[in-house]
């Protein structure tokens, strides 16, 4: 364990700063605490306990382009035959302008040939072909809470993970070049509930170093190698025996105030016991299929593909998506597995406590509370768990 002095927090920064973007929590202008990069005039706000969101945008941006590209449409009454002699001329003419040819559309109505010019940006993985402006700068997030940090492993199950079969490029690049520092929670909100779920206020998942504020500065514990090369720097002084001391009374005052609302044994139970229960009718009634609860939720990691095309020129990038959204889940058919309300609502938390779980043997979820806090309607997640366990009490007590 080491020590760091708090008026040498800002020599800290400025020294990691040097080596990467550093990403600190800082209130804005109008008040509300954000992930924002530092800079030697940023005051590092570490009192307000969580900033609105976690900083998952740092791995997994809102929106992110994968490719730019360009059409060419060659008309029927000007190539009567789509011969090998046409499809070389086109390739001539779009690497005249610098372009490659990566995909060609049979003819429909009209022969079309699609031309996809990759924009800057280093390779991907092998078989997944060119990213269009990966950023695989270092950066380093400070001031978080351990629920955003295991959020954030937890998304990596899904990026990276289920045996590297799903592995994305781009979040992987973003993930392996990020550092994490956590600090410890100090006063946790009447909203936690990470200790249900098996986390804690000083827990260590996706944490590389962790940070527990004490009398005078922080008491700090690398937890990965990377970490461990981080605190060798020389503002960070060996800790004495009460330094440890005051680190673990600090932890056990924060696991105290963090509040156990339900019984995670029985949730995912209670889930399947309940999946047709009427019970999803009235818990569903209040909300307004607004999303806020996914997009705040350092662990929802749900996107949309899109297309963009203006005038020949397309871009194809990535955007949050929820699946709260009436379209989410609209099949080109026209069919939607998921049309009522419902059975949109009943997804999320099955999603998080149940499919979830099956697959990668983790919950969805970390406790952070983000979703009652910020839900206009109120809706509250702890609520809705409680009510589905009783289906399974419910269920044991018919048999
Ligand atoms: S924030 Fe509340 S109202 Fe909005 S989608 Fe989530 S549960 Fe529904
Ligand atoms: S579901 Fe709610 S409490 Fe759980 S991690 Fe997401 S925002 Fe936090």
């Amino acid at each position: 364990m080491k020590f760091l002095a708090r008026d040498q927090l800002p020599t800290l920064l400025a020294d990691l700063s040097t080596a990467a973007e550093v990403w600190v929590p800082v209130k804005q202008q109008n008040g509300v605490v954000q992930f924002d990069r530092w800079a030697p005039d940023v005051d590092v706000e570490l009192d307000v306990f969580l900033a609105r969101q976690s900083p998952k945008e740092n791995v997994f941006p809102q929106t992110e382009t994968y490719l730019e590209y360009r059409y060419l449409m060659v008309c029927s009454a000007q190539r009567p035959e789509f011969t090998d002699q046409t499809r070389e001329e086109l390739r001539q003419l779009v690497e005249s302008e610098g372009g490659e040819v990566v995909a060609e559309v049979p003819p429909v109505a009209q022969e079309l040939l699609l031309v996809a010019d990759v924009g800057g940006g280093s390779q991907g993985e092998p078989g997944l072909g060119s990213a269009a402006g990966m950023d695989d700068s270092a950066q380093i997030i400070l001031g978080l809470r351990p629920c955003d940090a295991r959020g954030l492993s937890q998304m990596d199950n899904v990026f990276g993970g289920y045996g590297g079969f799903y592995f994305d490029p781009y979040y992987n690049v973003r993930r392996n070049n990020t550092t994490i520092i956590a600090v410890t929670c100090r006063t946790p909100r009447s909203t936690c509930f990470c200790r249900a779920l098996g986390g804690s206020p000083a827990g260590t998942e996706g944490v590389d170093v962790l940070m527990t504020e004490i009398e005078g500065g922080f008491a700090v514990e690398a937890v990965t190698p990377k970490g461990e090369s981080l605190v060798e720097r020389s503002v960070f002084e060996k800790a004495q025996p009460e330094v440890e001391e005051s680190a673990v009374a600090a932890k056990q005052a924060a696991e105290a105030g963090v509040n156990v609302p339900f019984e995670l044994d029985g949730v995912r139970e209670g889930l399947k016991a309940g999946f047709d229960s009427p019970v999803w009718h009235d818990l569903a009634m209040r909300c307004i299929s607004c999303g806020t609860c996914t997009y705040v939720c350092p662990s929802c990691y749900c996107f949309n593909i899109n297309d963009e095309i203006v005038e020949g020129t397309g871009e194809r990038f990535r955007c949050w998506d929820n699946c709260f959204n009436p379209m989410y889940t609209l099949e080109t058919s026209g069919h939607n597995p998921r049309e009522s309300k419902h059975a949109r609502f009943r997804n999320r938390f099955s999603h998080k406590f149940w499919y979830y779980p099956d697959k990668y043997d983790s919950l969805l979820c970390s406790g952070c509370g983000r979703c009652i806090m910020y839900c206009p309607t109120h809706v509250d997640i702890r609520e809705v768990l409680r009510t589905m366990s009783a289906e399974t009490t419910a269920e044991k007590g018919e048999a």
